[in-house]
């Protein structure tokens, strides 16, 4: 859970860091292969009615390249706004769910290991990254 009290962002803003594994803000493995821990920077402040939360997220994931089909894992780093509108009955904020889903979306369904990955060779199946094709 990233939470936060409504009432703590009136007066000065807040900022929150945590380092949270996926399951705890409710990620499973089928939607996301992370290798490590979540960093949460979030920056919140009150604009008029509205709470703005600018929100940094970093974690390890692991994808398979959809042209070599090798197993690798690269740092990302995405941006969130999250924008809340101010209602005197909600006391707290969690943007655990918030962040969940927009992790998901980011999420490349598609993605190389490396821009100029060679990938394999329809005829001797090699990975052309590491190996010759033994192809004639
Ligand atoms: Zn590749
Ligand atoms: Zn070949």
């Amino acid at each position: 859970m990233i939470k936060f009290s409504v009432r703590d962002v009136a007066s000065k803003g807040l900022e929150i860091n945590q380092i949270v594994p996926k399951e705890g803000i409710g990620l499973s493995d089928e939607e996301i292969d992370l290798r490590s821990p979540i960093t949460i920077n979030v920056g919140i402040k009150r604009v008029d009615n509205h709470i703005i939360a600018h929100t940094k997220v970093s974690a390890d994931h692991g994808y398979m390249c959809s042209r070599c089909l090798e197993d690798f894992h690269e740092v990302r780093r995405n941006e969130y706004y999250f924008d809340f509108e101010v209602n005197p009955e909600v006391e707290y904020i969690d943007l655990g769910e918030e962040i969940r889903q927009e992790m998901i979306l980011a999420d490349p369904a598609r993605i190389l290991c490396k821009s100029d990955c060679k990938g394999i060779c329809p005829g001797c199946g090699a990975n052309l990254n590491k190996e010759k094709c033994k192809c004639k």
